[in-house]
């Protein structure tokens, strides 16, 4: 289990192989720990791009054996977690499926780390019973991404407060996604506010052409400005 402070970063979604290799190369260039990207799409509107499925895994694993940086990839179903568990560094289970519970049982049968992602509406509890199914404290790292409230001008509500509640309360590693709660200039304050709570990592999506993002545009951030995120992290962390 990793000891020091993670930065997974990477797209929302691997869009093609030169995407997600030239986006990987300039993301170990400045540090980043893990590469994301994926390649199964729980889109909200069926209309969207829906990922590159098996495809976009192969991208993956590509940019992981030119890079060495391990990979963070969303597998959506039994069938999927059977095909790529063993190639994918940490499993990413997104919060439309935190409640499938059948996903979160098959997933004990494996040794990979598993990052759980908070549902929309979950509260705590529901979280935290989601991790039980997987079986195993040490292997689940939650991941907050913030929470449906009910103002929608911001996507969704980072909860800060779950860092210090799920420290207090659980064994699990606890991760923040400050891009799937708001927009662009949101996700360097968040990050920071995130890490001073006590974060053991990040998840941030960044792209090294934001406005051609083929997947949640409003909130990719380019490399420079997740550059300048990792530099002032580094700073608190000291
Ligand atoms: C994602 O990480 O791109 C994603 C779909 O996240 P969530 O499950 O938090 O919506
Ligand atoms: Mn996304």
């Amino acid at each position: 289990m990793m000891e020091k402070f993670t930065i997974i970063a990477g797209p929302c979604a691997v869009e093609s192989e030169e995407q997600i290799v030239r986006i990987a190369i300039k993301l170990k260039q400045i540090g980043v720990d893990y590469l994301r990207g994926g390649a199964f799409k729980p889109r909200t509107n069926p209309d969207s791009f829906q990922g590159l499925g098996d495809l976009g895994i192969e991208y993956l694993l590509k940019a992981k054996e030119i890079t060495g940086l391990p990979i963070v990839t969303e597998l959506m179903t039994i069938e999927q977690v059977r095909k790529y568990a063993d190639k994918i560094d940490i499993i990413q289970i997104g919060s439309r499926n935190m409640y499938n519970y059948e996903l979160l049982k098959e997933l004990g049968h494996y040794s990979k780390l598993v990052l759980l992602k908070r549902g929309l509406s979950a509260t705590y509890n529901e979280w935290i019973n989601a991790a039980k199914y997987i079986n195993n404290e040490d292997k689940v790292i939650l991941c907050e991404r913030g929470i449906r409230g009910f103002d929608m001008s911001t996507r969704n509500v980072l909860d800060i407060q779950a860092i210090p509640y799920i420290k207090h309360n659980t064994k699990h590693k606890i991760f923040v996604d400050p891009s799937h709660s708001g927009n662009r200039y949101m996700i360097e304050p968040m990050s920071l506010a995130s890490v001073t709570a006590g974060c053991d990592g990040l998840m941030i999506e960044v792209h090294d052409k934001p406005d051609e993002s083929l997947c949640d545009k409003n909130q990719a951030i380019s490399i420079e400005e997740l550059t300048i995120i990792i530099n002032k992290i580094k700073k608190l962390n000291k």
